[in-house]
């Protein structure tokens, strides 16, 4: 299963090899403090200082549960080119009296009114237009499939990874137009949504407390405005 994710350098497409995969060679990763501390916390775990490591871990988590996260987040994916709309909070179901996955929107200005009326609104994304998206529920026996489906390598390019609230992760791919397919009994706790359907984004936080998180950052290919997989000529002038 290849894997793809955005170089924080130049913001082209990455082949993801594991968490420490950072940038192409050459390419400057960004000082922000959140890399930074992503790094002091990764040196850290190399070097076995569990305690540092714990510290830092605990900094990262507080910035991802930060209140006005979920509005930045929302508004980050709209500059993503992806459609929002908000869910209650703690919930993964819509407001009621909206029209859900339907009313979804780039428009910065009900994004923030929305947000501004509901500060914890979890994140919708609609799936099918910009990706779709392989759901996978280790609470309902997926392990097996799902290590049989990597096996015999039968997966598509991979363009995002974000673990869910609920053990699961969601597989982002390059939507392939068709529609929302629940195989239920074929591959036992594995879903495929495309039109017609939604996801929790990060950093959405259940009433469990457990949130939604990138494991991987979806790439360009799937995040518009779209950007052409680049040719990239090491050396050229
Ligand atoms: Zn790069």
């Amino acid at each position: 299963m290849r894997t793809f994710t955005t170089c924080p350098g130049c913001g082209d497409v990455l082949a993801y090899q594991d968490r420490r995969t950072r940038t192409h060679p050459g390419c400057q990763d960004p000082q922000g403090y959140e890399f930074e501390l992503e790094r002091e916390f990764l040196a850290a775990a190399e070097a076995g200082d569990n305690a540092l490591a714990d510290t830092l871990a605990a900094q990262l988590d507080g910035m991802f549960d930060r209140p006005p996260r979920l509005f930045d987040a929302a508004l980050a994916y709209a500059e993503m080119g992806w459609p929002v709309f908000p869910l209650r909070p703690g919930t993964k179901i819509p407001f009621p009296n909206t029209r859900g996955f339907k009313d979804a929107t780039d428009n910065r200005i009900l994004i923030r009114q929305w947000w501004g009326r509901w500060p914890m609104a979890n994140i919708g994304l609609p799936t099918g237009r910009h990706f779709d998206v392989i759901d996978i529920d280790f609470r309902h026996g997926a392990r097996p499939a799902w290590d049989r489906l990597r096996a015999v390598d039968a997966m598509p390019d991979v363009h995002g990874v974000a673990s869910t609230a609920h053990n699961g992760i969601h597989l982002l791919l390059e939507p392939a137009g068709g529609g929302n397919l629940t195989r239920a009994g074929a591959l036992p706790g594995i879903d495929y949504r495309g039109r017609g359907g939604y996801i929790v984004a990060p950093p959405s936080i259940l009433a469990s407390g457990r949130r939604y998180t990138w494991e991987v950052k979806p790439s360009p290919v799937i995040t518009a405005p779209r950007r052409p997989v680049p040719t990239r000529s090491a050396g050229a002038p």
